[in-house]
């Protein structure tokens, strides 16, 4: 591992007012990526310096616009742990749960918590629509990463979050219209959005958005629909 990703990583870091020693389960964690994804498909990037940025930072970015201090967050469809577990390494007092559908991808992030000896990280094999059943209303924050179209990803994620939490959204600057089209699943959901905001990946001068969606109001009871439902039939 070059010595150029530890910089970039405590330099990131720093930019963000983030503690620069997280840097370094960081490395080891890219390290345990990048091996694992020459035998399985866990991230299309692969120069140390992308997932630097591309991954780990870009994760991290999240924390300006939310206090995770102490706070329960669900990745919801976490892949390789995207954006949940840098955020945990960066803070540690925030309890999180990294949801995924894929069983192969989420034995990896039980092996990269036992490696970093990380406590309190709860890794989850099951699909969003349906975890919520249990666990509705159950997290601070819901937050996701390149997992699908806004107004499905909405009746994904805001049955998980608690009224007053926030579902944050990570998508490309030019999502306007999909943001336009979620504005109704949004609401009848129980959610507001509270934020639009840019922002460029430390470290490089690649932009990206975060939208930030609060929790106003119960989701009615019956969303979410069966996966089916809501794909067909977007909100
Ligand atoms: N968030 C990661 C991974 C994106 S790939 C990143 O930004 O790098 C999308 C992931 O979402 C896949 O791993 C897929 O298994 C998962 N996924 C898609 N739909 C899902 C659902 N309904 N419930 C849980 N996981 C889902």
């Amino acid at each position: 591992m070059s010595a150029d990703m530890q910089t970039l990583l405590r330099d990131g870091l720093t930019a963000l007012q983030l503690p620069p020693d997280a840097a370094e389960p960081m490395r080891r964690y890219a390290e345990m990526l990048l091996e694992r994804n020459r035998v399985m498909n866990l991230t299309a990037i692969t120069s140390e310096s992308d997932v630097a940025r591309l991954h780990f930072l870009d994760s991290c970015a999240l924390t300006m616009f939310a206090d995770f201090h102490g706070k329960s967050v669900i990745d919801v469809g976490t892949g390789a742990g995207f954006p949940g577990l840098p955020l945990r390494l960066a803070e540690p007092s925030l309890k999180l749960t990294l949801l995924d559908a894929q069983r192969k991808r989420v034995d990896f992030l039980r092996e990269v918590c036992d490696a970093l000896k990380l406590s309190g990280v709860d890794c989850v094999q099951g699909r969003a629509e349906e975890y919520a059943a249990q666990n509705r209303e159950r997290f601070d924050f819901a937050v996701s990463r390149a997992v699908a179209a806004l107004p499905v990803l909405a009746e994904l994620c805001l049955p998980l979050v608690r009224v007053g939490g926030a579902f944050l959204a990570m998508k490309s600057v030019n999502c306007d219209a999909e943001l336009a089209s979620a504005a109704r699943a949004i609401r009848t959901l129980g959610g507001y959005v509270k934020r639009v905001s840019d922002y460029t990946i430390p470290g490089s001068d690649i932009p990206r958005r975060v939208v930030v969606i609060e929790k106003r109001h119960a989701t009615p009871s019956g969303y979410p629909r069966t996966f089916g439902k809501i794909k067909k039939n977007p909100l």
